[in-house]
């Protein structure tokens, strides 16, 4: 048998690289959304407004009225690892902000048409550009890529085009723009309950009505009220457990006994960041099954503070999961609250009935 030459080793051009990268950052265009609303969020805004456009396969587009961007950072904007928020790794252990590792818009720009329109409130007009690749580009064949002076409201303006227009296995891979935008909706709903203080709406483009419109000024239970309904805000009750040894605060609204859904809906948020555990899930489900009807589900908010030191956020490309330090005895505090609660609401529906 004939031994096989080694094959040589080459570094990847650059622009593959960031082309892969961006493909494990967004996978769907709930990814991209996800990333802009913590941008707007991270940026000190007080009103998110959403449009959609084929599920965000055609266009995302999301104003916020935050700080700006500075016209001299625009040129760097989309430069992969470029961020106003990191600058040591020891950072991360006491990280307040969403974005950490600048590769959201990186990555939107080499996979998506976009367009970035910004103006801070020391500037006297706003700056549009538009970017492909990591880089400044020309709106048409022959124009400047420069940034160009606009009128515009203080705050940023991102919008996203055609996105996996240059990845084509990807794009193919969608096969309903209202599966997608059902996904968009939910994560925006969930941004809406726990972002108090900040006005929220979501709309489909071509569509007259809005999708979810939330006023600044809601209480979170108000914001249940506008996102999901009437039948799960008027049966919640209210969870909040401390620990110093854990180094937790976990802080939330969740279903009484009266209300039974299909499905578990879980908002859970960890140091503000929407997240997924199915660990949490799990314990709260079990938590719930001698309270409710046979198959019956529960609604939770639940938003866990823990001290950053305790957690790491980089265990995911998209960060849609994050690890903590005693995370077994964090689940069995918060579930040996929720069902105290749950017991007390129980036996005043007993009394009542008594009486
Ligand atoms: P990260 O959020 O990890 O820093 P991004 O690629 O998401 O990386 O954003 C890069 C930088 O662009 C941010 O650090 C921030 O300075 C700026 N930026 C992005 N979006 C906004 C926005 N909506 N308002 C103000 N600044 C923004
Ligand atoms: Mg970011």
């Amino acid at each position: 048998d004939e031994i096989e030459a080694p094959r040589r080793i080459q570094a990847l051009h650059e622009d593959v690289v960031n082309k892969i990268a961006a493909g494990e950052i967004i996978v769907a265009p709930v990814h991209a959304l996800k990333e802009l609303i913590e941008n707007a969020v991270d940026a000190g805004s007080t009103s998110l407004e959403i449009l959609v456009k084929d599920g965000g396969l055609k266009l995302l587009q999301i104003t916020d009225n935050g700080c700006g961007i500075h016209k001299d950072d625009m040129k760097i904007l989309c430069e992969r690892h470029t961020t106003s928020k990191l600058k040591a790794f020891e950072d991360l252990t006491a990280i307040g902000t969403y974005g950490f590792r600048g590769e959201a818009l990186a990555s939107i720009s080499h996979i998506a048409h976009l367009t970035v329109t910004t103006k801070t409130a020391d500037s006297s007009c706003a700056w549009k550009a538009q970017y492909a690749g990591g880089k400044l580009t020309a709106a048409k064949p022959g124009q400047s890529a420069e940034p160009k002076a606009c009128a515009g409201r203080p705050g940023t303006q991102i919008t996203v085009e055609d996105l996996f227009y240059n990845v084509p296995s990807r794009r193919r891979a969608f096969r309903s723009a209202s599966e997608e935008y059902s996904k968009i909706a939910d994560q925006v709903g969930r941004y809406a309950v726990h972002c108090t203080g900040v006005a929220f709406s979501c709309k489909k483009h071509g569509e007259a009505g809005v999708g979810i419109a939330v006023p600044a000024t809601a209480s979170v239970r108000d914001r249940i009220r506008i996102v999901h309904n009437s039948s799960i805000a008027n049966e919640l009750i209210d969870v909040l457990v401390t620990n110093n040894q854990y180094g937790f605060k976990a802080e939330g609204l969740v279903s009484n006994a009266n209300y039974s859904g299909k499905r578990t809906s879980l908002l859970l948020f960890i140091n503000h960041r929407s997240v997924e555990s199915t660990s949490i899930k799990r314990a709260i489900e079990q938590t719930y099954a001698p309270f409710l009807p046979k198959g019956g589900k529960p609604f939770i908010y639940l938003s866990l503070e823990i001290d950053p030191a305790r957690v790491d956020v980089n265990v995911h490309p998209t960060k849609r999961e994050v690890n903590f330090l005693n995370e077994d005895e964090i689940i069995e505090l918060i579930c040996d609250e929720i069902r105290t609660g749950l017991g007390k609401v129980d036996t005043s529906r007993t009394f009542m009935t008594q009486s």
